[in-house]
C-alpha cells in the first residue's frame, strides 16, 4: 500500500512532522489524509487492497473521489466487492478515478459503467469554456446504474475545474 502520507502515519492515524507540514502548506489536503487512514484499515483486511496506491483524494459534499493507479481501478472494476468494502469503511459514496488519466478518462471514470461517446470543448463568447460530454444511454442492463448527473457536474467542477454539459444519446445496436 502506498498513500500520500507515510504508511506508518496511515496505520497509526497520526501524522509525522513532515506530513503535518505538507498538510499545513496545502501540499496535502484533509481528504487525502483521511482516505489514507481508511485505506490502511481496508488494506489490513484485504490482500488486494493492500497493493493499492492512493495518489490523492477529494471530498465533494459527503462523497469521496479517490485517485488510484490504473491497475487498481481495473482490480476494482473486476471485483465489485472491493468497491463495497470502501463504501462500508468510508460510510460514503466513493468515486474511483485513475490518477494518470486525461480529462476524458476522468469523465469516463465518473460515468462508469456508462460509456462516453464524445467529449468536446465549447467556447463561450465571454472566453469561458464548457465541456460537453455525450453519454451512451446504454443497454437495458446498464440502466441498473442510475447516474447522478448533478453530482458528476459538481465533482468535475470541484476536482478539475471543468464546467460540464451532459447529453445522452441512445445507441441503436
Ligand atoms: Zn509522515
Amino acid at each position: 500500500m502506498k498513500t500520500p502520507i507515510c504508511t506508518f502515519d496511515a496505520k497509526t492515524g497520526i501524522l509525522c512532522s513532515k506530513c503535518d507540514a505538507k498538510l499545513t502548506s496545502g501540499q496535502l489536503n484533509q481528504a487525502a489524509v483521511y482516505s489514507s487512514i481508511k485505506l490502511a484499515k481496508l488494506a489490513e483486511k484485504d490482500q488486494e487492497i493492500s497493493k493499492f496506491t492512493l495518489i490523492g483524494s477529494h471530498k465533494v459534499d459527503d462523497d469521496y473521489i479517490l485517485f488510484l493507479r490504473t491497475s487498481d481501478i481495473i482490480t476494482i472494476r473486476s471485483n465489485p466487492s472491493i468497491a463495497k468494502k470502501f463504501e462500508g469503511e468510508f460510510n460514503a459514496n466513493i468515486w474511483f478515478v485513475e490518477a494518470e488519466g486525461t480529462d476524458r478518462r476522468f469523465m469516463e471514470n465518473l460515468f462508469y459503467p456508462q460509456r462516453i461517446l464524445n467529449m468536446n470543448l465549447i467556447w463561450l463568447p465571454d472566453g469561458n469554456k464548457l465541456t460537453r460530454v455525450i453519454v451512451s444511454q446504454g443497454s437495458a442492463n446498464r440502466s441498473n446504474f442510475p447516474i447522478d448527473v448533478e453530482k458528476i457536474r459538481k465533482v468535475a467542477r470541484a476536482v478539475k475545474n471543468i464546467d460540464l454539459i451532459v447529453e445522452f444519446e441512445t445507441q441503436s445496436n
